[in-house]
């Protein structure tokens, strides 16, 4: 007879797609860290052009596959203009995105957005305005106008946005429960459900079912607000939101417009989740090719998107916390990427090495 179980003595499977532009290297400094904190089985696999260039496609079947085997999947950044084209039939590196998405079935795309007190006067909107921000995008991941049917004569083209109440009953799921999180055991968290309800069908249909289910969750407050009334709120008065719940398109504009709260896109992090098998965390920033290669890129949006990793993807909320607190020990030490320089007294310009060396050292 067994008198205890032995404990599991496997590594995390963490499945890297470093991608294009300064992907690498952010991806790079993001496994100092991550090695830093425990120890993992790292496999690296191709995405984006990366991929076009090796294999003619942006993600193959077999990397797709190797990803649903992993426990979590890590993503650098796609794309770049060696691989822009205004032929349709191009393979482009986008599409890797979209199939990875697709293929892991992440329908929900979790933004925070909280400018870190050493960042305040980075941001383009006054102390005043910023202050007191701590807010969570949930964007609709998998479905509407990105994903509908295209259609194409010589003079007219057309989208189809369509949206079912499962899909958006799912996600808005995802928003109640981190609202219900975030306010911890005082309650009290908030859901903005954004729509265009006075213009599109699937927007009356996602409020009907948006509002339908707040019933199973009583103790978050719910309101409604237009695209267009949030974006200018998201700038106006952006410490009024708690968590904003969204579709796919107007998640995508919405979230880059939250992410210059910060200052910086160097800054913003994210999970995409909702599948079955793992998540994927990724900086919200593009492949930036305008700086790869000269060791600037700001590497800490990767290191708070493994931040996450640990919070959803291994379910270790305490590494998290740990590295959170290290990115920001670093900026408190006046470390700034060329991207957070904002002339103030104290600040100390640091390329992606000092960055890291900075954050590992906080760790
Ligand atoms: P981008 O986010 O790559 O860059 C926008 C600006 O922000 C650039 O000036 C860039 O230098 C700066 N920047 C971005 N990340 C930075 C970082 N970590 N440190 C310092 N500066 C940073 O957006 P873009 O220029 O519109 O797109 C470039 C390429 O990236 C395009 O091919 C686009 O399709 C692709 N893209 C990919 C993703 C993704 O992989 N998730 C997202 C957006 C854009």
């Amino acid at each position: 007879m067994l008198d205890s179980v032995p404990e599991s003595t496997t590594s995390p499977r963490i499945l890297v797609l470093a991608g294009d532009g300064i992907g690498p290297e952010i991806v790079a400094a993001a496994r100092r860290v991550l090695d830093t904190v425990g120890s993992f089985d790292y496999e690296e696999r191709l995405v984006g052009g990366a991929s076009i260039d090796e294999l003619g496609t942006p993600l193959s079947d077999e990397v797709l596959e190797d990803c649903r085997a992993a426990d979590a999947v890590l993503l650098g950044a796609v794309g770049g203009p060696k691989w822009d084209s205004t032929d349709p039939d191009a393979p482009r590196p986008e599409q890797g995105l979209l199939g990875l998405r697709k293929g892991l079935g992440l329908y929900a795309n979790l933004r925070p957005v909280k400018p870190l007190a050493a960042l305040i006067d980075a941001s383009p909107l006054r102390r005043d305005r910023i202050e007191g921000t701590d807010l969570l995008v949930v964007r609709e991941l998998t479905g509407g106008i990105y994903f509908g049917r295209k259609e194409r004569t010589a003079t007219t083209a057309s989208d189809e946005c369509l949206y079912s109440s499962e899909e958006i009953d799912r996600i808005a799921r995802i928003a109640f429960e981190a609202a219900r999180r975030r306010a911890g055991d005082g309650g009290g968290g908030r859901v903005t459900s954004v729509d265009k309800a006075n213009v599109l069908e699937t927007s009356r249909l996602w409020r009907e079912v948006v509002s339908g289910i707040a019933a199973d969750y009583d103790d978050v407050e719910l309101d409604h607000m237009l695209v267009d009334n949030a974006a200018m709120q998201l700038v106006s008065d952006p410490s009024r939101f708690d968590v904003i719940v969204t579709e796919n398109m107007f998640g995508d504009i919405l979230s880059d417009e939250a992410a210059m709260l910060t200052g910086s896109l160097g800054m913003l992090p994210s999970a995409s989740l909702g599948g079955e098998g793992p998540g994927l965390f990724e900086p919200v920033h593009g492949s930036a090719p305008d700086i790869a290669g000269t060791g600037v890129a700001n590497p800490l949006a990767t290191f708070l998107s493994v931040a996450m990793l640990f919070q959803h993807g291994l379910d270790r909320p305490e590494d998290a916390r740990r590295i959170e607190s290290a990115v920001e020990a670093a900026l408190d030490d006046g470390l700034r990427t060329p991207d957070l320089r904002s002339g103030a007294e104290g600040e100390r310009e640091a390329g992606t090495a000092e960055m890291t060396a900075a954050v590992i050292a906080a760790l």
